[in-house]
């Protein structure tokens, strides 16, 4: 792997390897751009089969986080960390102390906050080495997790997504396929079966599924039938690269619009769904709710004021979707477009 022509390529400024002997730490932490402000981005803690993956998920997801916030209107960059382990074995205090160490050596130029495999409570042991954490739990005075923002951001974003194809976010019996039910996913159901939407749900947790299946009366489906579902939408919200060369051509929606960061394998995707007529809302524009929701903690905290800031994600969605329709051009192209101006500006401002 060149690392440093991957970093030219996608204007990176830093990437940082942690390693502490004493806890067995192994994290990487990717600085995208700070041009907007300090980077403020999640830490996610996951198994990865080899180190070169953790390395090009941290990096895509750092990026990604530039560009959300440039879209959502947010004076932070772009940064994300890994922890590489197994969240169900391989959480320690000391793991957790160890990383705050390394956050806090770059003295707020990156900010960490919760991401899958991480949990308010473990921003809480983070924090006890570094003051730039946001999200610990609600009772010890966090903002706890940014799920459910997230979560209702997406569900308007799919209003806005019928309402663009349809002239109408009426949820009712609207069949709509949700890959994964975690934090995000089982809120959004929640949130979607209030509005007696036609639920198809999936985990590879399939216990979890069923259960949620049970409680929400929706229907479930093993894990890899979820593309092959009739549906209106198909909403990803477990991880990312679903939508690639093999899965695009077994997918029956009209619509993607799910909380999954970086849904597409590659950039290239989104002009093939755009090609095929499936509208697809780009990733980190719909799921900005849960950044939107720990940036406003570190300005203040009002669960009204993030309530109103995430609706806006339809209006953000319904300008793009007009902006792709007139231009001729993919919704991806068309939110990088004004992402990429915004930054730019930050830059030039900034130097
Ligand atoms: P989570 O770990 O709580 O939930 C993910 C769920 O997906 C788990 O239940 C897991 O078993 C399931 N899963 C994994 N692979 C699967 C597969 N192939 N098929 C079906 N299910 C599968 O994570 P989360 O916090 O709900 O986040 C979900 C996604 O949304 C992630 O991509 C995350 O980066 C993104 N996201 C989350 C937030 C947030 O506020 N938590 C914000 C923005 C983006």
């Amino acid at each position: 792997m060149e690392i440093f022509e991957k970093l030219k390529q996608g204007e990176y400024e830093n990437l940082i390897l942690c390693h502490d002997r004493d806890s067995g730490l192994k994290a990487v932490i990717a600085i995208h751009d700070t041009s907007l402000g300090p980077a403020l981005g999640g830490c996610r803690m996951w198994n990865y089969s080899t180190e070169e993956d953790a390395i090009i998920d941290v990096m895509r997801l750092a990026k990604a986080m530039t560009y959300k916030s440039a879209m959502a209107e947010i004076k932070h960059g772009g940064g994300k960390a890994v922890i590489i382990g197994d969240p169900n074995k391989d959480k320690s205090s000391s793991l957790f102390k160890a990383f705050g160490k390394f956050v806090n050596r770059l003295n707020g130029l990156y900010i960490t906050a919760e991401d899958v495999g991480i949990r308010p409570e473990d921003i809480e042991q983070i924090s006890q080495t570094t003051s730039f954490t946001v999200g610990k739990p609600v009772s010890k005075g966090g903002s706890g997790s940014p799920s459910w923002a997230t979560a209702f951001g997406v569900f308007n974003g799919i209003k806005a997504c019928l309402k663009f194809v349809y002239g109408s976010e009426n949820l009712t019996g609207i069949p709509i396929a949700i890959q994964g039910v975690g934090s995000v996913g089982y809120d959004l159901a929640r949130y979607l079966a209030e509005n007696r939407a036609d639920l198809y749900i999936s985990d590879i947790d399939k216990e979890k599924a069923k259960k949620i299946a049970h409680l929400l009366k929706t229907k479930v489906c093993d894990p890899d039938e979820i593309f092959d579902i009739d549906c209106t939408v198909f909403s990803p919200c477990a991880l990312g690269g679903i939508i690639n060369d093999e899965t695009i051509p077994r997918l029956k929606c009209k619509i993607i619009a799910g909380a999954a960061n970086n849904q597409l394998l590659e950039e290239r995707h989104g002009e093939v769904l755009h090609e095929k007529g499936i509208l697809y809302a780009p990733d980190y524009v719909i799921n900005a709710g849960g950044l939107i929701n720990v940036s406003e903690k570190l300005v203040g905290y009002s669960r009204d004021r993030v309530t109103g800031k995430v609706k806006r994600i339809s209006d953000r969605l319904s300008h793009l979707f007009k902006v792709s329709k007139a231009g001729g051009i993919s919704t991806l192209s068309a939110a990088n477009r004004i992402a990429e101006q915004r930054i730019q500006e930050a830059r030039l401002r900034k130097n």
